[in-house]
């Protein structure tokens, strides 16, 4: 259990526990982040992200929705949005262990074995371990069973060869884990494995990739013959699409899009402080604010059924947020570089070209819709 969390036998309201989180960041955020962020260089910048991870787990927020046998918090969705909600409005640094708190820590719940789950979540959890995730090829993205990353059986494990790209975190990231073809004579589907990969490891090349807005997110990923122990397969061999398509559905969770709202919600006011009394933006601008509105009272709805039936529904109602919130902050961004004032043309810029790619990770928005129609509507393929 972490340093500092709520031990009382009595379970904490939202209230109490929103009022503990808020007293926890306003004294927690590095003042030099919050005042001084755009001057801070890239290696400082990196340094206090680090740090926040383990600052996290002191203060007792790591693993907000994540079961206390574990070493999670055993909180709700509930308390991990109004985490997200006032980390971001209290402009809290964005550590490097979200990777491997969303996405590997419950893959490992379901699918790990014994010694994996006691190897990896403690430093994971503490902020010690960083991950990354290695999906996408330069010929495999949304058609991710058609990636051609290979596991060749060799003594007690296996070689791993092949490329990932658009990894992101890799040039932090102490380990990855890496969908790859252990069988190619299986049906598609039953022919890939999941894998742990030490980053370190000789035979992995990691290529920063620079992306239109000047920063570096995300690199490419190679694997020239790495070595990987048997002991560090995730599941069966032929067991990867399973474990990938569970772990995908963690990605596309109500968290994400608490922060998200922040920030969209906070380019909104930019711009009714800034073009507001603008007739002839005014009918624009109104809808932005609406739609901005409709996405938190979406993210309320998601919440409540995850504490009433955190199965089949929540994850059909989560599969609409990311779509809804990705494009509306696309088109909040484009309205900024059209209107925006001149004094907020460097944001404006900025926040664009971020912008371009939120409707392509995490599965694109096509990807999304496709899931939508067949699997919610139930229309035919
Ligand atoms: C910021 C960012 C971070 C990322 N981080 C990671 C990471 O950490 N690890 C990782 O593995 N990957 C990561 N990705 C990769 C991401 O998952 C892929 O870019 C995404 O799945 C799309 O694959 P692709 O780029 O190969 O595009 P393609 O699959 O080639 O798609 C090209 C276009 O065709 C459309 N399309 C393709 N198939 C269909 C279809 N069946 N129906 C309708 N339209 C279709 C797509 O929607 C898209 O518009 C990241 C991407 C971005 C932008």
């Amino acid at each position: 259990m972490s340093e500092s969390s709520n031990t009382t036998s009595e379970p904490e309201t939202i209230e109490a526990f929103a009022r503990r989180a808020d007293a926890w960041l306003q004294e927690a955020v590095p003042a030099v982040w919050r005042e001084n962020r755009g001057a801070l260089s890239g290696t400082e910048s990196d340094a206090i992200r680090r740090e926040w991870d383990r600052q996290l787990w002191r203060g007792g927020f790591a693993g907000i929705p994540f079961p206390r046998e574990f070493g999670g918090q055993g909180l709700g969705l509930a308390e991990d949005v109004v985490f997200h909600i006032l980390a971001a409005k209290a402009q809290a640094p964005d550590g490097f262990s979200r990777v491997g708190k969303t996405l590997v820590a419950p893959m490992l719940v379901r699918s790990g074995s014994e010694v994996q789950r006691e190897r990896y979540l403690p430093p994971l959890l503490r902020g010690e371990e960083v991950w990354c995730q290695g999906f996408s090829e330069p010929d495999a993205g949304s058609d991710l069973a058609g990636v051609r990353t290979r596991a060749r059986r060799v003594k007690d494990g296996y070689r791993l060869t092949g490329r990932k790209t658009w990894t992101t975190f890799a040039q932090h990231a102490d380990f990855i884990f890496v969908l790859a073809v252990t069988d190619p004579a299986a049906p598609r589907y039953r022919n890939l494995s999941m894998f742990l990969v030490d980053m370190r490891a000789e035979g992995v090349v990691v290529e920063d990739i620079r992306q239109i807005s000047g920063v570096a997110h995300f690199a490419e990923t190679q694997f020239e013959g790495a070595f990987v122990p048997e002991s560090d397969r995730v599941g069966g061999e032929g067991d990867g699409w399973r474990i990938a398509m569970e772990l995908l559905s963690d990605e596309r969770g109500g968290s994400e899009t608490a922060a998200r709202y922040v920030e969209i919600r906070s380019d909104v006011d930019l711009l009714l402080e800034s073009v507001g009394d603008r007739s002839d933006l005014a009918r624009e601008l109104e809808e932005l604010e609406v739609r901005t509105e409709v996405l938190r009272w979406q993210l309320g709805k998601v919440v409540d059924l995850d504490d009433r039936d955190p199965g089949e529904e929540y994850w059909r109602a989560v599969s609409t947020l990311k779509v809804q919130w990705s494009e509306l902050w696309q088109d909040v961004t484009r309205f900024g570089v059209e209107h925006g004032l001149p004094d907020h043309r460097d944001h404006w810029r900025y926040q664009y070209l971020e912008s371009r790619a939120v409707s392509i990770f995490s599965g694109t928005n096509e990807i999304q819709r496709n899931i939508i129609s067949e699997r919610i509507l139930g229309l035919p393929r």
